[in-house]
Formats: structure tokens, sequence, C-alpha cells
């Protein structure tokens, strides 16, 4: 018998995967969590119903979280992760030759535990000695640690939940106050196509506590419409003008040419942040 996994991504659209084996489900105290081998995208993360991470293209994301906003900074010695309990982004964060610490806050410790368990490729990074893993609501760990990061990433889920705060000016606010005067950061804002109103108002909110704000793009084919969005706000850099001239690390999406063309954006994607 064929199985088959659908996301509903919006009210009207849908992304089907066929299905080889469902290797755990459970209800966490925050979430649904499951994860379902599929054919075309290997091992597959899903929080209430979303896709988070897989195997195939789960590098791009990674890759784009962490690699733009690292060498944006001249000196990314403390890094801290929100969310992002796959260990991805702390994988990729622990390759930065000038990171001396990263620190992840996630809420639900069983993510980080599940992935460790079916996702070993995305969370092996969590074992580095650089890395201390924190089970805690991010919005309180920014509030309780002031000028204390250089380089912050918020790897949220869906605005849904224990992220909607996640999105908001309060937070964004925070996070300026636990960045070193010179620090930046990043939050994943969506699909361009599918969520125009969140890209917007981030941008605006973002706006309103960082000199610097910016938006860039990468191709998760995963993720709603394929074409994912992250936004930045930096208090002193530039993030258009890469503080290094190459990673000197291996990566397969990242390069400094990507860095610079991700913000090169489509017309329609600029009026949103107009
Ligand atoms: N790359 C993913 C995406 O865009 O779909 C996100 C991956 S990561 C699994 C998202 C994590 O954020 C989840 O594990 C969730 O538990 C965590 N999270 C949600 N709200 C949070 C909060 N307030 N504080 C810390 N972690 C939170």
């Amino acid at each position: 018998m064929e199985l088959w996994y659908t996301e509903k991504q919006t009210e009207n659209v849908g992304i089907t995967c066929k299905v080889l084996n469902t290797l755990h489900v459970e209800k966490t105290e925050f979430q649904g969590l499951a994860v379902i081998e599929t054919l075309q995208f290997g091992r597959m993360l899903v929080l209430d119903g979303m896709v988070q991470t897989t195997i195939k293209d789960e590098f791009v994301y990674h890759e784009m979280i962490t690699h733009v906003p690292l060498n944006s900074h001249p000196n990314p010695r403390n890094v801290l992760v929100i969310g992002g309990g796959d260990g991805g982004a702390i994988r990729e964060i622990v390759k930065h030759p000038l990171v001396e610490r990263a620190t992840l806050v996630e809420i639900d410790r069983r993510v980080v535990e599940v992935s460790r368990e079916y996702l070993p490729e995305i969370s092996c990074g969590l074992d580095n000695p650089k890395v201390t893993v924190i089970y805690d609501d991010g919005i309180k760990h920014v509030k309780d640690n002031p000028d204390t990061y250089d380089v912050i990433m918020v790897d949220s889920t869906e605005p849904v939940g224990p992220a909607v705060e996640l999105f908001s000016g309060s937070f964004y606010s925070s996070i300026f106050k636990a960045l070193k005067e010179d620090g930046l950061f990043v939050a994943q804002t969506e699909s361009p196509f599918f969520n125009a109103d969140l890209i917007t108002n981030c941008h605006k909110e973002i706006s309103r506590a960082f000199p610097i704000t910016k938006l860039y793009l990468a191709s998760v084919p995963t993720y709603p419409s394929g074409l994912w969005s992250f936004t930045m706000g930096s208090k002193k850099y530039d993030p258009e003008s890469p503080a290094s001239a190459a990673p000197g690390y291996p990566t397969r999406y990242y390069t400094p040419g990507v860095h610079k063309g991700a913000f090169m954006l489509p017309k329609f994607v600029e009026e949103l942040v107009k």
C-alpha cells in the first residue's frame, strides 16, 4: 500500500510526499512531533503538521540562517540560537573558527532528544564542546541576558503556540538589549509568496529596534512556496558587506557570492519591505 504525507501549507495549498516509514509520533508538552521517512527528501521532522527540516534539503536553511550573520560580524565569539532543537544551526555555527561559545535555547526538550535519535546528521554538532543546550523559553532567556551575545539566530517554528511572541516588536527590543554594542541578529521570516504581511510587519518592528534591517532569501524546496526569507537586524555592521571574504570551512549552499546575492531582492519582495 502506498502512504503519502501532506502538509497543508495554506488553506488551499499543500506539499505531498510519498512515505516509506513512520519512525516516531508523539504529543510533547508543547506540540505534536513526528519523524517520517520520505522517498524524495529522506527523514523529515514535522511539528504540529508542519515540516521543520529534512535530510535532503536542510543544508540550505541551516547554512543560510547561520553563515550570513556569522560572516557579517568581524568577531562572532559568543552566539545564541533560539529554537533550532534539531541542531542544524548549531552544526553550522561550530564550523566557524572565531566562534568560542554557542548556546541553544530550545523550549521543547523532546525535539532535541528525538533529533538526536533519528536525525544524527543534523544534530551531531550538539555534542561539540563549544555548545551549551538550555531548555527554556527563548523570550525569557534574552530578557535575562543583557549585553551578552555577538550574534543571535531565531530558528523558530511558524508563529503559532510558543513561537507567537518570537515575531513581536517587544521580543526584537529584548534581542537588541541581549546583543553587545556591535551585535546583530537574524530571524527566519517565512515565505514572501504566502506570508507577505508577516514579512512586512517583522521588517517594520525590527527597523524600530535596529538601525540596519535587511531581508535576504534562499530556496528551500520543502518550505511553503520554496522561497524563504530571513530578516537581519544589526547595530553596526552592514550584512551586505561580509566581514570575511571566504568562509574557509566546508559548505554546500553558502558562498561569499551567495551571501551578497541573497540580498538582491525581486521587485515584489522589495516592495514588502519598503
Ligand atoms: N527550521 C525550522 C523551520 O523554519 O521550520 C525551525 C526548526 S526548529 C525545530 C524550531 C524550534 O523552535 C522548535 O523545536 C520549537 O520547539 C522551538 N521554539 C518555539 N518557540 C520557542 C520559544 N519561545 N523558545 C525556544 N524555542 C522555541
